[in-house]
């Protein structure tokens, strides 16, 4: 092992340059740290728009970041105070780290994705160095174990936490109103219950997967038209894909019927805004998407208003994931491997070796989930 520097992958935002340069190599400074070696780093549009210099901010006394927030790793150090690893452990990084305010009620209870101070770091994005590189330091508060049968998947974890706290946030949501029957078992809270996901990227495919396993009947209404990969896809895990190019909104709602629950997964508010309108009685409407700053759009503002109201709908803006939002990811990466190993497999369409790093964060977006293996 070479205790001088490694490899990684980041931005010089001062520079504006993206490259593969030399990083000092991590050690323990913590009873509770480990010190972990990188299988595998997915590629998301955060880390695309990072390289296009759009935010993206190194930690105080850098000039760089290293890139990367969806790791997985294996333990290979731990410090005398770690209780709950082993050196050998397949672990998975959390992404958000709290802010140092007492007064911040949310990161004191390890509740950092909804820190109310905006003084919040994040892995690979903001302040602190990211995953894009051969070995990293964490403390085992932020770390999940993966089991050994999911090693080839547990790299889509941090992508499928989106889903899992827009979820746990519907069911909380939804307890407003009788709307679960009853019902604890998870195959059946969603039964009866129709979800749309806005997009066939990673977040909308996996969200998708979520959704069939919690019982909702599952429509995915994106741009491309059939046939295409994503809706082979989409249609082989039971969910439904239906193209917005061929179907407009209104036939959508049409075909799909009452929506109680929409996904959105897309970053582009005309289409999630236009699926608002046909949102059912009662329903619950999860943004999850980024769109960048552009020019202003008309929508019917009174109209969505007055039915907001008259039909009891919720609006939900979620961002970042919490602990208990990984811990069901890597319950659900299990569910979804015996369900459909396949389909799952596919969600992987690339894997490639760290020197690639130019034309997966520069190049024209491929694929579905693009994965740098470094270990
Ligand atoms: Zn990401
Ligand atoms: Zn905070």
């Amino acid at each position: 092992m070479n205790n001088g520097s490694m490899k990684a992958v980041g931005v010089i935002p001062a520079k504006r340059e993206v490259a593969l340069f030399e990083h000092a190599m991590p050690h323990l400074s913590a009873p509770t740290e480990l010190k972990i070696k990188t299988l595998e780093v997915g590629i998301c549009g955060t880390d695309r728009e990072i390289c296009s210099f759009a935010y993206g901010t190194p930690p105080c006394g850098s000039d760089y970041l290293v890139l990367g927030h969806e790791a997985l790793g294996e333990v290979v150090e731990i410090g005398p105070g770690v209780t709950r690893f082993k050196p050998g452990d397949l672990v998975v990084p959390t992404v958000r780290r709290p802010c140092a305010h007492e007064h911040c009620p949310s990161c004191r209870d390890a509740r950092q994705d909804f820190c109310s101070t905006g003084d919040f770091t994040e892995r690979g994005i903001k302040m602190t160095h990211g995953f894009m590189t051969e070995y990293f330091v964490e403390d085992q508060v932020h770390l999940n174990i993966v089991p050994p049968q999911l090693r080839d998947v547990a790299v889509l974890v941090e992508p499928l936490t989106v889903a899992e706290k827009a979820l746990a946030q519907v069911w909380q949501v939804q307890q407003r109103l009788p709307w679960t029957n009853g019902s604890t078992s998870e195959a059946e809270r969603g039964a009866g219950k129709t979800a749309v996901v806005l997009g066939a990227g990673p977040v909308g495919i996996l969200g998708a997967m979520a959704l069939v396993v919690s019982g909702f009947k599952t429509f995915v209404y994106s741009r491309s038209p059939e046939p295409n990969p994503k809706a082979d896809l989409v249609n082989s895990i039971g969910a439904k894909y239906i193209s917005c190019a061929t179907t407009p909104v209104a036939e959508f709602a049409r075909q799909v019927g009452r929506i109680d629950l929409v996904y959105e997964a897309v970053g582009v508010a005309q289409i999630s805004f236009e699926v608002m309108t046909v949102l059912g009685l009662n329903g619950v409407f999860v943004f999850t998407g980024i769109p960048p700053h552009q020019a202003a759009i008309p929508i019917a503002a009174d109209s969505l208003m007055r039915q907001l109201v008259l039909k009891n709908q919720a609006i939900i803006g979620t961002v970042n994931a919490d602990h208990h939002a990984f811990t069901q990811a890597i319950r659900h990466l299990a569910v979804f491997k015996q369900r459909w190993p396949e389909a799952l497999g596919k969600v992987i369409t690339g894997r490639h070796p760290l020197e690639n790093y130019r034309a997966l964060l520069l190049g024209k977006a491929t694929g579905i989930k693009n994965v740098i293996t470094i270990g």
